[in-house]
């Protein structure tokens, strides 16, 4: 079972006036079949912690490390990471222009796999993922994010989770901008994904309502740049109840 390994993790960014620590020692372990839940107030470092792991240049890793079984992903390129088994929706948030869904999809499971799906097979099996997201067919011929709405991207996002099958997913935000029908239909790709027992999940949000459909192993608190309590899913419920207020005092976080 692979294991994914951040130890004492520091990261800053470029800001005015010099780099900026936003992650200030982060620890977490998670293991293929695993869902964990990272939550916490707006600014806490949430999406620095996810673009960080997903090799974004704009952020600098001053300290710690991060283990996939063993290996250094921070020395992995991002294709590497990719191919290794780590799979994070923001890798490729912008526009691809001219490259279909359907080849961007190919090609990225070619990476992964090492070898070109064959082409009958790969269209069946994208045609049964996108039935599953109630995607309409004609999505896969669209380019890569042109034009693409809120809920289109992260049913993308979800689309490349299912078919690609990483051993772990990183994924952020995924319950924003959608609405009600679209949140349901996604945290069931995450549940289908997650029931193979075979991908650890990375689930960073803000709000407890997509954990409404997806019950999280584990549950951690982010603020001010690391986590200041774990629990169970128990703690997503306190956090519905109480917000965040409680770990946000003393302002560390903005
Ligand atoms: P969250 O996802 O929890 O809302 P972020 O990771 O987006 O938090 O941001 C954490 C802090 O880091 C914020 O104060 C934000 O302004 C700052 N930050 C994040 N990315 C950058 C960047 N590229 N340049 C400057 N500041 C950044
Ligand atoms: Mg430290
Ligand atoms: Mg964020």
């Amino acid at each position: 079972m692979a294991t994914l390994e951040i130890r004492d993790l520091h990261v800053s960014v470029e800001a005015e006036g010099g780099p900026r620590e936003i992650l200030r020692g982060v620890d977490l372990t998670v293991k293929q079949g695993e869902t964990h839940a990272i939550m916490g107030p707006n600014g806490s470092g949430k999406s620095t912690l996810a673009y960080s792991l997903a090799g974004h240049p704009k952020y600098t890793v001053t300290g710690g490390e991060v283990l996939l079984d063993g290996e250094d992903v921070l020395a992995m390129s991002v294709d590497e990471r990719a191919r290794a088994g780590v799979f994070l929706a923001m890798q490729y948030p912008v526009e691809v222009p001219g490259v279909s869904v359907s080849n961007f999809l190919r090609t990225a499971a070619t990476a992964i796999r090492g070898e070109a799906p064959k082409l009958r097979l790969w269209v069946k099996e994208v045609k049964e993922a996108m039935a599953a997201l109630q995607m309409d067919p004609a999505f896969a011929e669209r380019n890569v994010n042109e034009g693409f709405s809120g809920g289109e991207k992260k049913r993308h996002e979800i689309l490349q989770l299912e078919l690609l099958k990483p051993k772990i997913a990183i994924l952020d935000e995924t319950d924003s901008g959608l609405d009600v029908d679209a949140l349901r239909i996604v945290s069931e790709g995450i549940n289908r994904v997650r029931s193979t027992g075979e991908v650890g999940t990375l689930l960073v949000t803000h709000y407890t309502r997509i954990l409404r459909y997806i019950q999280p192993d584990f549950v951690h608190v982010f603020a001010a740049g690391r986590i200041v309590e774990s629990g169970g899913a128990e703690l997503a419920d306190k956090l519905e109840n109480e917000g965040y207020e409680a770990y946000v005092k003393g302002g560390a976080s903005e």
